[in-house]
């Protein structure tokens, strides 16, 4: 999973980025972790792993990865290729979903690039941008399109789609707002577009230290953010970039003293890819044996062949069924032993859907 960090310039992105790195480059130990100074590898939290690990006696405990890419750049006028803005804007087409930092922070010696603090006029200037960039990529669509639909009569149907989203981006509207049909067709189309703003979003507010207890409540900003992204469908999370960055100093006891100190129950990196999870509607199974107990992600509603394959694509082709115990029930008995003997391991075919915190052994042929 990759998330594309965004934001207009001043309002805290590098901050929130370089804490997400500093915390996760610690207990990632990935080969790809250092390729490129704009992206950071992060591992997502997961106590069940520890447990695991302890009870199989692995050689090796592995979480979850998300991958952030720190898109900086993106300003006014990205979208008719000023600066470097088109390049920004190909980086986010590559991401899963974005995270956009707006500031809701007070602080005199932090310039803001419009002069004022108005979170909901910068996400409307970043989202304008995304916005133009879609309006370009379905007019070249377009005029392909209504090329070819003089000799194919079936393609009338997608330049009537693509002209009734363009019309809908047009009034400043994202494309995730757009009333999709439940046509096969359309929403086949929709997603080959790989439309920025059909893309999930996260906004983080940043908010000044004071904020962080009540999670933003008595910031009239944060209200604004949260009343704009309900009306798009996007999550919030109030975060602050400059603790962060502390927080990310520091060792696992002094972050757990410092934490309660601010009457916080978990970092905002946790929040983060909580909230992302959330949004991205993932979870994760886990393998367990000797030489490693692992965490793997996948989307809710995955069958049990298709997880399969995130481990290696033989599994998924040779898949002949999987053995699976949920983490409580293994945890309830002690042992997959005993969890055998009270049949609580099933063996479940390739229409099983796995589940968050299923413990899964696969059977395969090669
Ligand atoms: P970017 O341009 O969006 O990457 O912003 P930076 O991360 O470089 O931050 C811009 C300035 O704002 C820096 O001087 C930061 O120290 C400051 N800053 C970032 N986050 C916070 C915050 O939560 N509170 C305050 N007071 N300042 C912050």
């Amino acid at each position: 999973m990759k998330l594309g960090i965004v934001g207009l310039p001043n309002v805290g992105k590098s901050t929130l980025f370089n804490s997400l790195t500093k915390a996760g480059a610690e207990s990632a130990n990935y080969p790809f972790c250092t390729i490129d100074p704009n992206v950071g590898i992060v591992t997502v939290p997961d106590n069940r792993l520890k447990v695991l690990g302890e009870m199989y006696h692995s050689k090796k405990v592995t979480p979850a990865v998300i991958e952030f890419v720190d898109i900086a750049g993106l300003v006014k006028g990205a979208s008719k290729g000023e600066g470097l803005g088109n390049q920004f804007l190909a980086n986010i087409r590559e991401v899963d979903a974005i995270v956009h930092v707006v500031r809701c922070f007070e602080d005199t010696n932090v310039v803001h690039v419009d002069g004022s603090i108005d979170p909901v006029r910068d996400i409307e200037t970043i989202n304008l941008e995304l916005i133009f960039s879609d309006i370009e990529i379905l007019e070249r669509r377009i005029a392909k399109v209504t090329k070819q639909a003089r000799m194919d009569k079936t393609l009338a149907k997608e330049e009537a789609l693509l002209k009734s989203l363009k019309a809908h981006l047009e009034e400043g509207k994202m494309a995730k707002t757009y009333p999709l049909s439940d046509d096969e067709d359309e929403q086949a189309w929709f997603a080959s577009y790989n439309l920025l703003t059909a893309k999930p979003v996260i906004y983080a507010a940043n908010v000044s230290e004071d904020d962080l207890a009540d999670d933003g409540a008595n910031n009239p900003h944060v209200a604004r953010v949260r009343e704009q992204a309900a009306a798009e469908n996007s999550e919030v999370f109030v975060i602050c970039a400059q603790i962060e960055q502390e927080i990310a100093e520091l060792d696992d006891d002094e972050k757990a003293m410092f934490l309660e100190d601010l009457g916080l129950k978990e970092s905002g990196l946790e929040k983060l890819i909580a909230a992302s999870y959330k949004l991205l509607g993932l979870i994760s199974y886990l393998t367990s044996g000797e030489d490693e107990t692992r965490a793997w992600t996948i989307t809710k509603g995955t069958k049990a062949p298709q997880a399969a394959g995130k481990i290696h694509t033989d599994f998924e082709r040779g898949f002949i069924r999987a053995e699976v115990v949920s983490y409580d029930h293994l945890i309830e008995c002690g042992s997959m032993t005993a969890a055998k003997e009270k049949g609580l391991v099933r063996l479940e075919g390739k229409d099983y859907v796995v589940q968050d915190g299923d413990i899964i052994l696969f059977r395969f042929n090669v």
